[in-house]
């Protein structure tokens, strides 16, 4: 059998990390059978769908790395075919015109209500005779179309994750509406229906999806049979949990793709969490993945049932890990947007060869490309600001004097590598007879404004080469007296 996956995204909000997360399932499985993936956007309803989230959403495919084989398809495009599957469906008399009101409706969940009983429909209009149904159409009731679904039936599958599972016709709340009515005749077709319309024409044979979507699979298969198809593979993939263990959701804040990259992800960090967020390799120490390496091991025998619990320390350290190997060039492709948006002054081309000695100085310490942004202040702006440590420091006898040294030294030497750093250091510290800590720690609160921080000497070079050092440590000088 060839493997035809899916993800099928509705483009009513960004793309969501737990819609992303089973994109990579997805692509892991297609990859594995060397089958093909899949994008169709569901953006039957009208109202809720933008193109900017089509957008978003392909954009955040893109990026992840999940590339896709065929599509996107869009079901607003093909329209033309759901209807010609319902008027199959009312010529097999598998669904009928239903005119009940809304009101009627409401009168019935009310009475259901006060009984203590679920609310369903009641199926009252599934044996209309030709005169009501004219009857209903002349007091001008528009209607909708539903499917037939027989309360004694039972629906079984073998979900590749969750074993068998097993539903009763009885739980899906009387026969279901398919497609709402229109003016132009069978009207809008609603979710249930299109997807398996989609999932039958583009030929899917594993059908990967959260498990928010487990009822649905149950009326879903009950389509396929009346549209006379073979019903697909369901894998239920399980639920994104925030640390509380509740359902991940807008309260917890960051819940887009985008979101994610703003905050300073790398694209291999994400997509490697999310290949363990619900499924673990058959050595479960193993945790550093591309999407190709795990697609090598990707199995639904691994997929756990209970929820993933979103775990940001893990997050953050897979993303460190990414950035810690990343090529300095890669980086510094990565990062300039970032100082660009914090509104940084540099030429990015001109001071190219500067700004990767930037990003080494730094890259270490970066947890998330975001981080360089404040990490890397005191080189795109004219002054710092001095710690209370930092103005200690510089208030401390002989600090002064070591810095006029270093001045002294810079005026007769206007360029300065490592090793001249390294020996004007040392010539301060045996002219002036003082501790080689003290003159280094003074220069590090006269040139960055703090007493922590990367290697001093990178720092001071960096800072030479755009001529901020001088100033610095003249004003140092004029703070400490
Ligand atoms: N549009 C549905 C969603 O975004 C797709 C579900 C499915 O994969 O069938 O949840």
């Amino acid at each position: 059998m060839t493997v035809r996956v899916r993800i099928a995204p509705s483009p009513t909000g960004n793309l969501h990390i737990g819609t992303a997360r089973t994109a990579v399932f997805n692509w892991l499985f297609a990859r594995r059978h060397g089958g093909k993936f899949i994008v169709r956007i569901e953006d039957t309803d009208l109202e809720r769908s933008r193109p900017e989230y089509t957008e978003n959403i392909l954009e955040g495919l893109r990026w992840l790395g999940l590339n896709w084989d065929e599509g996107p398809f869009f079901q607003s495009q093909r329209l033309h075919m759901y209807t010609a599957a319902v008027e199959q469906l009312l010529e097999k008399e598998l669904a009928y015109r239903c005119y009940t009101t809304a009101e009627e409706l409401e009168a019935l969940r009310e009475a259901q209500k006060a009984k203590g009983e679920a609310p369903r429909y009641d199926n009252r209009h599934r044996h209309l005779t030709p005169e009501q149904r004219a009857a209903f159409e002349a007091e001008g009731r528009s209607y909708v179309i539903r499917f037939k679904i027989e309360d004694e039936r039972e629906i079984i599958w073998d979900d590749l994750v969750r074993g068998a599972m097993s539903w009763r016709g009885s739980d899906l709340g009387g026969d279901m509406v398919i497609a709402r009515a229109s003016e132009a005749g069978v009207g809008q077709p609603l979710y249930n229906f299109v997807v398996v319309v989609d999932d039958i024409d583009m030929e899917i044979s594993h059908v990967i999806r959260g498990e928010d979507h487990i009822a649905n699979t149950a009326k879903q298969i009950l389509l396929y049979e009346a549209l006379g198809a073979k019903t697909p593979e369901f894998a239920h993939t399980p639920l994104i949990l925030n640390m509380d263990g509740r359902k991940l959701s807008k309260r917890d804040g960051v819940t887009s793709i985008s979101d994610f990259k703003q905050l300073g992800f790398t694209s291999e960090g994400l997509v490697n969490y999310m290949t363990l967020l619900g499924w673990s390799a058959p050595d479960s120490t193993q945790e550093i993945f591309t999407l190709e390496t795990a697609a090598k091991e990707f199995s639904f025998e691994r997929v756990n049932k209970a929820g993933a619990k979103f775990d940001w320390a893990k997050l953050d350290w897979l993303n460190s890990q990414y950035i810690h190997g990343m090529a300095v060039d890669k980086l510094t492709d990565l990062l300039i947007p970032y100082w660009q948006e914090a509104g940084y002054k540099f030429e990015s081309g001109r001071q190219r060869p500067w700004l990767e000695q930037l990003v080494n100085l730094i890259s270490a310490s970066l947890t998330r490309l975001k981080d360089a942004v404040e990490q890397s202040q005191i080189f795109f702006t004219e002054t710092v600001e001095f710690s209370e440590e930092a103005s200690k420091q510089l208030q401390q006898e002989g600090s002064a004097a070591a810095l006029q040294g270093i001045i002294a030294a810079l005026e007769q030497q206007p360029q300065i590598s490592a090793d001249s750093a390294q020996e004007i250091i040392k010539q301060v510290v045996k002219g002036q007879n003082v501790k080689k800590g003290l003159v280094m720690r003074s220069l590090r609160a006269a040139l960055t404004g703090d007493v922590h921080g990367p290697d001093l000497i990178q720092s001071w070079l960096l800072l030479h080469q755009i001529g901020l050092d001088q100033p610095r440590l003249t004003r140092a000088i004029a703070l400490s007296n």
